[in-house]
């Protein structure tokens, strides 16, 4: 059984990748034994805390052949508000954001939750896998719970257990996430352990893969979020970037250091020029020095800009076509119908469910 205490873990071929102690190597040395799952709610347009947090990673992982499979979560948008929005113009604009950002449709199975309803069969068995209490000590459904101003629902309450269902249901065993979703993480595996315990061997350990900035912070100082709407957006102009940039909140020392406990904020935008441009967030502030927080927030919006620049261009393109971004996710749907299926069959047949063989 392998540990699932995020630690540090920086390999020298794919510097970004952070990890379960090792898993960036073994994925190195042999990628198609893994499969990627991970998703975005369709809440609003992506962000960099996205970028940098999981989407990024998802791209590289893609990128050295291990199979990605993208979940639009859908379904989980009800977890904490009653008004789904206005899902067929959210879920485009997530898709040509993830296509964008260099996922590509041909590698990468992309699709809606709600067109494969295969995931949700799991949810039975998988609920009968953890206790009430288990599921209330979750900090991160504590805090949505909380933010949401509203009476804790039970698919709020049970996040981690559809999470879970997407992501063994998917077969996913690398989930790229920011660090809010690790609690639903130690979820997913406490079922796995459980389901393996009863039924016998079907689900490999999914293991949460963290980048530099598990937690990017928005302009107020809190963790970057849609609802929060303290973004910056991967589909904001360069000159709305600047804006947002240097209204972010730093502090009163012109001395600029990299001090994550007692600086977050400064920090932060360290850690953003950091990633974004390959050095330690360390090195960028010795550089900054004296010439305070104008300065390096004009290094953290040159970087952000200069990076997203061509995932802007390719983002506009691409939302200019809207049937060929259905058309990714006809496909795409299609292919995780056929993953899910299978993955399904095998919790059937462990469960002893498979008696019949139907029509
Ligand atoms: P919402 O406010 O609607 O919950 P969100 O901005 O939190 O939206 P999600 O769709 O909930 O976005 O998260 C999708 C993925 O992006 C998750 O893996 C999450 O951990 C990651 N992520 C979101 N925000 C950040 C952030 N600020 N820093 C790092 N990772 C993040
Ligand atoms: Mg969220």
């Amino acid at each position: 059984m392998t540990t699932a205490t995020p630690v540090v873990d920086r390999p020298a071929a794919e510097p970004n990748l952070t990890a379960t102690a090792g898993l960036a190597d073994r994925i190195a040395r042999d990628p198609e034994a893994f499969r990627v799952l991970s998703g975005d709610r369709p809440t609003g347009p992506l962000h960099l805390g996205h970028y940098l947090g999981t989407l990024a990673n998802r791209v590289r992982l893609q990128n050295i052949g291990v199979p990605t499979v993208v979940v639009i979560a859908d379904y989980q948008v009800i977890t904490d508000r009653s008004d789904p929005g206005p899902l067929a113009d959210r879920v485009r604009t997530l898709v040509a954001e993830y296509l964008a950002a260099g996922l590509d449709p041909e590698r990468t199975v992309i699709f809606p939750h709600s067109a494969v309803p295969t995931l949700n069969q799991l949810m039975v068995p998988f609920l009968a896998l953890v206790t009430d209490a288990e599921l209330r000590r979750n900090p991160t459904v504590k805090a949505e719970a909380l933010a949401s101003r509203r009476p804790l629902g039970g698919l709020l309450l049970t996040y981690p257990v559809h999470q879970a269902a997407d992501i063994l249901g998917s077969g996913g065993t690398v989930v790229p996430i920011g660090r809010d979703q690790l609690p639903h993480l130690e979820t997913a595996r406490l079922i796995a352990r459980r389901f393996n315990e009863r039924y016998g061997l079907v689900f490999t350990l999914p293991e949460p893969l963290l980048t530099g900035t598990p937690n990017l912070l928005g302009t107020d100082g809190a963790k970057m979020s849609k609802t929060r709407g303290n973004t910056i957006g991967l589909g904001d102009t360069a000159d709305r970037t600047a804006a947002i940039v240097r209204g972010a909140q730093t502090d009163a020392n012109r001395h600029i250091t990299f001090e994550p406990a007692t600086r977050p904020q400064v920090a932060n935008l360290l850690s953003v020029i950091g990633e974004l441009t390959e050095q330690d967030p360390r090195d960028v502030a010795a550089d900054i020095g004296d010439r305070g927080a104008a300065e390096l927030k004009r290094r953290a919006t040159e970087a952000i800009n200069d990076r997203l620049a061509p995932l802007r261009r390719r983002r506009t393109d691409l939302l200019a076509d809207p049937g060929y971004l259905t058309g990714v996710l006809v496909d795409g749907t299609a292919r995780a119908t056929a993953l899910t299926a299978d993955v399904l069959n095998r919790v059937r047949a462990a469960m002893g469910m498979d008696y019949f063989a139907g029509p």
